[in-house]
């Protein structure tokens, strides 16, 4: 197929080197990233889908999806070959009686959040809006929501794709169920998804903020941390953070590029509740901000954007965590106080609570065991600090991978070679690699953390 036959055949935009709008349409969120496609093939519905991937595979170009354009390594664009750009499929349809939401994949979390709190409702998804729903949900999906409600990928009842060989398909638990369980986790490997369909449930206002503390409490609030969320009940939420307080209104003058240790809070538990079951781990030590309280949902999901708009530096390494020893929180400390001024920052999700409920075998996403997705990102408005950033994560990963249970949560990684990636699948890569076999026998959708055909 040629590309004057693939316009022909496309009801959305076909972009190549020299277009107008070329240049803004393969930059991607992380600045770090630049990259030169030969074609973008910006979607406006499935049958434009199914033109792209059939272009792409005639003329064996490498080809990249692209869904909110998040991914840290930058997985939603390639060089030389062929991006399927989804971001211009953002319809959602609320299902109120039903209590679901149909999403398209170019859907950011805050398009999700947007449809939903209208009918009082949520799904979970991450804790920056500007996420793309597709990314997100493939790898799992880990966020303000999970301790009460799992991660996104609990709340999956359903995706259409369209996959290597042009085909489209529905996935459910009936339906084609070897692919629905391979979608829960193990990425874009199997096809492209052109819609979600997820669970709702009652969420409109939750009991929300961050505490702050001196950096130099890190220890003692760390511990106390830890204690406290694993044994909160599952609608007391809040992920611990290393930062550096931005220059905002938001937080007062004297706090102003001070390092801290946080907890960002996330209940959806009635606002006296969450205060009362919050208070003990809110008072530990010498908080220097406590600004926790009822606001709409989506206000959460969007109070950093502000922060963090695209075209930064960004550098990433994880790790799951079953548990952090008195020897890891020192580690953690350690580091954490080298962090380079600005935007930089450490954070580290509960991943208990509903998300145990599923086990390690019921879909691809394997670290049911684990109670923490730890990541670390490094974070800079100026490429010329780019190395430096760089270096501080990579030193602070060497310094607490130890203590980790060996694996990564997919989504926080950057390309880190083959290992990397079957230790994030553990016993699931076997099977993983027995579908994309079935489903992608050529590893045609190979841009991303990669499963290899058995
Ligand atoms: C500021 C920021 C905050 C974040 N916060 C969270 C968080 O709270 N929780 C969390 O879990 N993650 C979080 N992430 C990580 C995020 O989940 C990943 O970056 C994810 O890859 C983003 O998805 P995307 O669609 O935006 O990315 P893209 O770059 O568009 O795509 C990422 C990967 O998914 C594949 N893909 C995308 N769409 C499709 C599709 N429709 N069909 C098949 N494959 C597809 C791509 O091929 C690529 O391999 C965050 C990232 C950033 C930058």
């Amino acid at each position: 197929m040629s590309v004057d036959t693939l316009r022909a055949r496309f009801r959305g935009q076909i972009l190549l080197p020299g277009d107008n709008g070329y240049d803004e349409a393969r930059k991607v969120y992380n600045g770090m990233i630049d990259r030169r496609p030969q074609v973008i093939a910006r979607c406006v519905d499935t049958a434009d889908v199914i033109a792209a991937v059939e272009y792409g595979r005639e003329n064996k170009l490498l080809t990249a999806v692209r869904g909110g354009g998040h991914n840290g390594g930058g997985l939603g664009v390639c060089d030389d070959g062929l991006v399927i750009d989804l971001s211009r499929m953002r319809s959602t349809r609320v299902n109120p009686a039903a209590r679901t939401v149909r999403v398209e994949p170019g859907c950011t979390g805050g398009d999700m959040d947007h449809a939903t709190h209208a009918f009082g409702m949520a799904t979970p998804g991450g804790t920056v809006s500007t996420t793309g729903v597709a990314g997100l949900t493939l790898g799992g999906g880990i966020g303000h929501l999970t301790r009460p409600y799992g991660l996104a990928i609990d709340n999956l009842l359903s995706v259409d794709m369209v996959l290597a060989d042009g085909r489209f398909v529905t996935a459910d638990k009936k339906r084609h169920p070897d692919l629905f369980w391979a979608v829960r986790g193990g990425g874009g490997n199997f096809g492209v998804v052109t819609s979600f369909e997820f669970r709702l449930h009652p969420v409109k206002m939750v009991t929300a903020g961050p505490t702050f503390w001196p950096i130099e409490q890190a220890r003692e609030v760390m511990e106390a941390y830890q204690k406290f969320i694993l044994s909160a009940p599952k609608d007391i939420s809040g992920f611990f953070a290393f930062l550096t307080v931005p220059p905002v209104p938001l937080f007062p003058p004297e706090l102003h590029g001070k390092k801290v240790c946080a907890v960002i809070w996330c209940s959806t538990a009635a606002p006296q509740k969450a205060d009362k079951a919050t208070k003990a781990m809110r008072k530990v030590g010498k908080p220097v901000l406590d600004h926790v309280g009822p606001m709409p949902f989506p206000v959460l999901q969007s109070l950093f954007d502000p922060l963090l708009p695209p075209g930064l530096q960004w550098y990433w390494r994880a790790d799951f965590v079953k548990e952090f020893s008195r020897e890891a929180i020192a580690a953690h400390y350690a580091q954490a106080s080298k962090m380079p001024a600005g935007l930089s920052q450490v954070h580290i999700y509960p991943i208990d609570a509903a998300a145990h409920k599923v086990k390690p075998r019921d879909t691809a996403f394997s670290y049911r065991d684990a109670n923490f997705a730890l990541v670390i990102v490094g974070v800079d408005p100026q490429p010329a600090n780019a190395p430096m950033v760089t270096k501080w994560c990579k030193d602070y990963f060497d310094a607490v991978h130890a203590f980790s249970s060996g694996g990564a949560y997919v989504n926080f990684m950057m390309d880190e070679g083959q290992e990397r990636v079957k230790a994030s699948f553990r016993a699931n890569y076997d099977r993983l690699a027995r579908i994309k076999k079935k489903y992608d026998p050529d590893n045609f959708f190979r841009v991303n953390q990669n499963i290899r055909p058995a």
